[in-house]
This record gives structure tokens, C-alpha cells and sequence, in this order.
């Protein structure tokens, strides 16, 4: 499906995951996020959500609505409508996966952000800490794993959380350039296990 500012689709309501690519569209895109979240959703069959605007010259996705970009209010509440209604169409818990990109020169392969326990609990954050590495290590990587180290994700995640309600949980997902780019299909592998394998109480 498409709206005006968002690409979804809704592979499947019984996954209870969703992955998003807020920043998919350039300019000033995380590279690569758009096209990962694609390919891991329709593995899992799984919903997605993927930007159609870019966060430098019409709307952040990943940010509220008062946020001074031209289209930041349409954009945003669309966003968050497309978020309820593929929520409204499960009865599961829903885990909501936002991938991001950082500079490899952060240190950092993937940081996972719960605003310290505050969108996502850190015991579900821990699990996926452990997972991606596990996995990982099946492809004789073994990437830098944090959790709300630097990015622990935007304040308006806290308001997406409530506005979207009952059991659903937000996880911010930085992924440096190295694993989005060189190793993009160990990525999407190890994303689409890790989410596999998660399986939310
Ligand atoms: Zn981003």
C-alpha cells in the first residue's frame, strides 16, 4: 500500500513484529535501512513500514509532530495511523523495529534503544543483544552490540508508544555502515532469526 507519505504493507498480522525505516528516503537517508526492513519483513511476513519523505526537506518520521519541517504534521500522523491500524489488526503483543544508520566511526555495529526501559523492556533488549551476536558468530562476525549507548532513540518514541497503546513495544535499531552495506545479506539473515526467535511473552 501506498499513502503520500509512507510505503506499507501488511504481509501478515500474525508475526507481532513490525519493521519501519523512518529515514529511508533521501536526501540525508540511512543508506540501505529501506531495502533491510523489506527483505527481513517479507522473510518473516511480517507488516512494514517504510518512509516515502526525506527527514532534510519535508518530514521526520521519527520525530513529533511539531518538529519545523514542511510536511511534518500530515506525514507524522500518518505515520502513526498506519502504525494503529496494522496494530488494531493483531491481537498479539507487536514488537516495532525502527532501523537507523550510524557513521562506522562511532565504534558501535548496532545499538539497540529502549530510552533506558522506557519504550522497549530491557529484558527483551538483552534477549536481542544476545541473539544478534549468536547469530552473527554463525557467520564468523562478531559486530560491537550495545544497548542506549549514544542513541538511545528519539523522545517522541515514548509518544508513539502511548498513542499507539496496549502491548506494544518500540526498539530503536542503529546499524553502522559496515553491516548495512558490506554485510547486508548476513544482516538481513541474522534480523530475520533474531526476530524469529524472540518470541514475545
Ligand atoms: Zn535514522
Amino acid at each position: 500500500m501506498e499513502t503520500n507519505f509512507v510505503e506499507y504493507k501488511i504481509l501478515s498480522d500474525k508475526a507481532g513484529i513490525i519493521l519501519d525505516a523512518p529515514h529511508a528516503k533521501p536526501p540525508k537517508a540511512d543508506k540501505f535501512t529501506g531495502e533491510i526492513a523489506k527483505v527481513v519483513a517479507e522473510r518473516l511476513k511480517a507488516p512494514y513500514v517504510i518512509s516515502k519523505v526525506s527527514r532534510l526537506t519535508q518530514a521526520d518520521l521519527n520525530r513529533d509532530e511539531n518538529y519545523p519541517l514542511p510536511l511534518q504534521k500530515q506525514a507524522r500522523l500518518e505515520y502513526v495511523n498506519v502504525l494503529k491500524h496494522i496494530k488494531a489488526g493483531t491481537n498479539k503483543p507487536v514488537i516495532h523495529i525502527a532501523l537507523h544508520g550510524i557513521k562506522d566511526s562511532y565504534g558501535y555495529d548496532f545499538i539497540i534503544g529502549t530510552r533506558h526501559g522506557k519504550i522497549c523492556d530491557l529484558k527483551t533488549a538483552e534477549k536481542i543483544k544476545n541473539l544478534l551476536e549468536t547469530e552473527f558468530k554463525k557467520f564468523n562476525l562478531q559486530p560491537v552490540v550495545v544497548i542506549d549507548k549514544l542513541f538511545p532513540g528519539d523522545p517522541s518514541l515514548e509518544k508513539l508508544k502511548k498513542q499507539i497503546g496496549g502491548n506494544y513495544q518500540i526498539v530503536q535499531l542503529e546499524i553502522s555502515r559496515k553491516f548495512r552495506d558490506n554485510y547486508q545479506k548476513e544482516t538481513i539473515e541474522v534480523l530475520k532469526n533474531v526476530l524469529k526467535n524472540l518470541n514475545l511473552a
